[in-house]
């Protein structure tokens, strides 16, 4: 599902680079569950970005569900973002105004999904993340894992292969971070390649494979189910 081979990227602002990941090699299968660690200014959410077609890398080589990324426009780049990948981000990223339903059916909105086919969507999915009672709540009304499983259920809309999700849990107390791992549990067993970056050991342990970043480079990869 994803390839990296010699995976660089450098990041110049003036006359200082930075080297944020140095010649990285990573398979990730269809299906698995990936923790990936390591200390803040590894690399992390670097190789999220580039994971995602947020960003590309200054060298090497990314291979996506059989599809180079290189030598894509930005243009071809968003349309396999918006096929492929769903994200989660830390700050939940929702708008604060409007209710979750409407959180939900937004990107259905811009993709041209009819309001009715939206609606009972953005309901199914808020179903599934266990909101089926929240869906008429704004994001300042719900709890940050209830926030989470908002953001989770907007991410899920396009049926995404792969769930790309950066420090999900980082702002949410244990409970509500396990909670979280558990409905991406859930989404793995359902065929979805999970990615997930945290600092936490156990949140980590949910995952099937921790691969631990230092510098930059790949120091661990370890199966653990
Ligand atoms: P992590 O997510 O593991 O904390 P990052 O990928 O955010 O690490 O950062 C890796 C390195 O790249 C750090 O040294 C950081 O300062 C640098 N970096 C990250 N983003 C940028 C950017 N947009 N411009 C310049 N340097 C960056
Ligand atoms: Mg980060």
């Amino acid at each position: 599902m994803i390839k990296l081979e010699g995976l660089t990227k450098v990041y110049k602002m003036g006359n200082v680079s930075v080297t944020a990941l140095k010649d990285i090699n990573l398979n990730i299968e269809k299906e698995e569950f990936v923790a990936i660690m390591g200390p803040s200014g590894s690399g992390k959410s670097t190789l999220m970005n580039i994971l995602g077609c947020l960003d590309k890398p200054t060298k090497g080589k990314y291979i996506l569900d059989g599809v180079s990324i290189q030598g894509l426009n930005d243009d071809e780049l968003a349309m396999i973002r918006n096929r492929k990948i769903g994200f989660v981000f830390q700050a939940f990223n929702l708008l604060s105004r409007t209710t979750a339903l409407k959180n939900v059916e937004l990107p259905m909105m811009y993709a041209g999904v009819s309001a009715k086919e939206r609606r009972k969507r953005a309901i199914e999915l808020l179903e599934k993340v266990g909101l089926g009672d929240r869906i008429n709540h704004k994001p300042n009304e719900m709890s940050g894992g209830q926030r989470q499983r908002v953001a989770i259920a907007r991410a899920l809309v396009n049926n995404p292969a792969i769930i790309l999700a950066d420090e999900p849990t980082g702002n949410l107390d244990t409970k509500s971070g396990e909670e979280i791992m558990d409905i991406f549990e859930n989404l793995n067993k359902e065929g979805v390649t999970i990615v997930i970056v945290t600092h936490e050991p156990d949140i980590a342990q949910k995952a099937k494979r921790v691969v631990t970043f230092r510098d930059g480079v790949i120091i661990e990869d370890r199966q653990i189910k």
